[in-house]
């Protein structure tokens, strides 16, 4: 005998959890299935173990789709207010780290619990490590053929997640879902996500591994201003996640290190008060020591100021102020916080996530094509995603 619900949501992630509750709320009947051993993994390892949960200022400019309109209306209904005042509601202690990202004081697993204890309250039936196999629609709703045996529900919600981080069991399954209904699907990509370079570039740069610097990154029209990173294999550190979100295979970067300082001015009223001084000493009262002297090595420039023309200090600076790098790559999906693009916007009512074509089919959260900007954008559409769902189930 299959077991009825009037809706069956594919995922105990942010979304598919908010969408329950909300939905619980409103006397509806709700199966969450998850194959995974526990819901919300994401959340307990967002935000270095602490969940960046929302952002104050998140607008829909915040985030990347083929329709930057689609986004607006749940954005809208369900905002960052709303959703910290379930968190208060549940006495989690909370603080803004920078600009506008929100974290718990302890722990992520706080969230995990509220949502929890709101999907409790409402008397959702939560399956975990549960495989859904296939999914039919006839004419009563739709078919899930599921590890628990088959389930029967009016409505559908998918909200499974991108392809980030395979190991955490992302498995690409809403999209699968969309073009077996039908729904197109754009593109999709890694994003939030450090960029690799070439091997001769990271040889070169080796000995940075590891330094950290404020920088302006700019790709195309594109900018962000945050840290950024020298690692390994590459570049990290939020600004290049920012960026990787916007960059495409081919294009250049271009760096601008420690924008608020005036090098070229730096260095030649330094060499007009003590000329003996080296290039990377006067460079490093502004940058990391280890960077400052790579920038001095490159430039060929290891000689007190007093014997270097402006004009060589000139091409130091912006060298400084304009630094172009051809990324390799990608780390991909291994390491990727989101999926870039998803179930195409144009198939969803923008208001309720459901299909246009195929009545009672929701999808929700990252497996649509809205990717926010790192900062606690991705779960503030995580939630207001559920919540547009959730309203309308
Ligand atoms: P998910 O949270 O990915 O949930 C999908 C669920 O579906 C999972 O539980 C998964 O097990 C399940 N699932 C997948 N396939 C199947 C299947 N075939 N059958 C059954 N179940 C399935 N965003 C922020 O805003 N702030 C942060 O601090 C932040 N930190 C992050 C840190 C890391 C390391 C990563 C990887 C991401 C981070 N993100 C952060 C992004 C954020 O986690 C996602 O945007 C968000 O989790 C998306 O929510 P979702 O519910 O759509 O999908």
């Amino acid at each position: 005998m299959a077991s009825k619900y009037d809706v069956a949501i594919i995922g105990a992630g942010a979304a598919g959890m908010m969408a329950a509750f909300t939905a619980g709320r409103r006397g509806r009947s709700v199966v969450v299935l998850d194959h995974a051993k526990a819901p919300g993994e994401k959340i307990r390892i967002s935000g270095g173990g602490r969940c960046n949960f929302t952002n104050i200022h998140a607008t829909p400019k915040n985030y990347i789709s083929q329709n930057p309109h689609f986004a607006k209306s749940a954005l809208a209904r369900y905002t960052p207010s709303d959703f910290i005042a379930m968190v208060d509601r549940h006495k989690i202690a909370w603080h803004e780290k920078t600009l506008g990202q929100l974290f718990c004081d302890d722990s992520a697993k706080d969230i995990i619990r509220m949502l929890l204890e709101e999907m409790r309250a409402v008397h959702v039936d939560l399956k975990l490590s549960s495989e859904t196999s296939g999914v039919e629609k006839g004419p009563d709703g739709f078919r899930l053929s599921t590890s628990e045996g088959p389930i029967l529900a009016t409505s559908l919600v998918v909200a499974c997640g991108g392809k980030s981080i395979p190991k955490m069991g992302a498995t690409g399954f809403a999209y699968r879902i969309a073009e077996q209904f039908g729904l197109p699907v754009t593109e999709t990509r890694p994003a939030l996500v450090p960029l690799t370079l070439d091997p001769n570039l990271l040889g070169e740069l080796s000995e940075l591994s590891g330094v950290a610097v404020e920088a302006d990154v700019a790709c195309g029209k594109t900018r962000f201003r945050e840290a950024l990173l020298f690692t390994h294999r590459g570049l990290s550190g939020p600004t290049i996640l920012q960026i990787s979100s916007y960059w495409r295979e081919g294009d250049e970067i271009l760096l601008t290190l420690e924008p608020d300082v005036d090098f070229l001015e730096t260095l030649k009223a330094a060499k007009r008060e003590n000329g003996r001084q080296q290039v990377q000493t006067v460079l490093s009262q502004h940058l990391p020591k280890r960077l400052a002297q790579y920038l001095a090595d490159a430039a060929k420039l290891e000689r007190p100021l007093a014997d270097l023309p402006d004009k060589a200090l000139a091409q130091l600076a912006e060298r400084i102020r304009r630094w172009p790098i051809k990324p390799a790559g990608s780390e991909g999906y291994r390491t990727a916080e989101v999926t870039l693009g998803g179930v195409d916007t144009d198939a969803l009512d923008s208001r309720s996530m459901q299909s246009k074509t195929v009545p009672g089919l929701y999808f929700i959260g990252e497996c649509v094509d809205v990717t926010g900007w790192l900062g606690g954008y991705n779960f503030q559409w995580a939630w207001a995603s559920g919540h547009a769902a959730g309203e309308n189930l």
